[in-house]
Order: structure tokens, then sequence, then C-alpha cells
């Protein structure tokens, strides 16, 4: 995995700045895999797309990171240290066969969800629909006592299972962490998303390093490339003579 340069930063922060969530964490996974395309980034698995954006944390800025959260119970906010590599899953065997479910008289055949996925999800305004959805759109064949039958006319209980499922085969993308809050005790689970969470850090990133390029363009009249391709540690320098 290669680390993002601070023109890669600021190109990826131009274009996601005014984009969905969803297209964000493509165009951070696009600068960090030039030779694949838009269509081959959109179709990986969701846990797959969030390893890969671990890695490129990792590559950027390390692998330490810091958070915070509300505790739920006494809204005390907590701040929180967290290694990538303690979040990092190992990737299930799936199999070559595709994958496959068998819930009583049901089998189902079906794939893992992907970002097209999530990007239909989003026009989605209700949970559960939306869930039904996602599960409809992964669902390549279903059969009841071997006959085929559509996925809207499967219960409620096997489209669980087969959620179930889907989450078991792809465990990265859903990072849960464990809480503790040191005011009143409450302990809960939080849902770590790493690509807003990288989105976050590449915006705050991009903004402080155009700052730096307005100070310096104006101390030194340098071009912003000239600028940008300086070291941090140069960069830092030069700014500490002109201000
Ligand atoms: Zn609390």
């Amino acid at each position: 995995m290669r680390a993002l340069s601070a023109e890669d930063i600021i190109i990826v922060w131009e274009r996601g700045e005014h984009r969905h969530p969803v297209d964000r964490a493509l165009t951070m996974l696009a600068a960090a895999h030039p030779r694949m395309t838009a269509g081959e980034l959109a179709e990986l698995s969701i846990g797959e797309r969030d390893a890969r954006l671990l890695g490129l944390r990792e590559a950027t800025f390390g692998p330490t990171l810091q958070s915070f959260a509300e505790c739920p119970a006494c809204r005390e906010r907590l701040t929180f240290t967290l290694d990538t590599r303690t979040i990092r899953v190992p990737k299930p065997d799936r199999g070559d066969g595709g994958m496959e479910l068998v819930a009583g008289d049901h089998t189902l055949r079906f794939r893992l969800p992907n970002s097209h996925d999530l990007a239909a999800l989003a026009l989605c305004g209700d949970p559960e629909t939306g869930h039904r959805i996602l599960v409809e759109r992964c669902l390549l064949e279903a059969t009841r006592d071997g006959i085929a039958i559509g996925g809207d006319s499967l219960p409620d209980e096997t489209v669980a299972k087969l959620a179930g499922a889907m989450a078991e085969l792809d465990p990265q993308a859903e990072v849960l962490i464990g809480m503790d809050c040191l005011s009143c005790g409450h302990r809960w689970q939080l849902l770590f998303d790493i690509a807003a969470f990288l989105w976050t850090e590449i915006a705050l990133q991009a903004k402080r390093l155009l700052r730096e390029v307005h100070i310096l363009a104006r101390a030194y009249g340098w071009r912003e490339a000239d600028i940008l391709s300086l070291s941090a540690t140069r960069r830092e320098f030069y700014i500490d003579m002109v201000i």
C-alpha cells in the first residue's frame, strides 16, 4: 500500500469534498490503487474496502489513531487511542464456488455487499427497508425445496440469517470497539468507521497543507507544487521563520 503524498491528500480532498461518503471512500482508495479501475474498487466487499482503507491510513499517518466518543448514558466525552493493527480481522476462507447458505427448506446463493449496494442504500431512508434491499441485491439465487423463488418471498427469519452469514464472511465491514465510561461506568460497543475517520483526517490535513502553501507562497513567492514537494519538516521550518 503506498502512502498518500501531500499533493495526493489535497487532490483526494478536492475530489471528495462535495460527494457522498460512499464516493469519498472510493476516492481515497483510487488514489492508493491507481492501477485498479473505479468499477473494480466499487465491487470490493465493504470488509475488503475497509481493510484497504486501514492499510492506507497506516501507510499515510501511521497505525496509532486518536478518536473520541460520547457516552450514551451520561454524555461524557471520552477520548481513546487505537492501534489499527488491533482492529484488523483475518479474511475468512470463503471457498472458490461462491457463497451459499442453507436455512431450513431454503438454499441461497449470494455475494457480499459492496460500494454499489451502499450507494443504493443511501437513497433509502428507512433502515428496515434498507436491510431488505441490501439482502435482495446480494441474493444471486434462492430455492425452496429445489424450486427457484424470488428474494421477496423469503421469510424475515431467513433474510436475517442471510444478513448474519454475510456479516460473518466479511467481518472487517463491522468493527466494534468495547467502550467503558470512566464517569458513570456505562459499557457499550462503538461502531468504528474507518472510511469516515480517514476522510476527516484527510480533510483536516488538506486544509493544513493549503494554509502552509498560502503562508510560504506569500512570503517567498514559491509555486504550490514546489511547496508541497518539500518535506513536512522543511515546510514547518520555513513557516517558523516567517510567522
Ligand atoms: Zn457515562
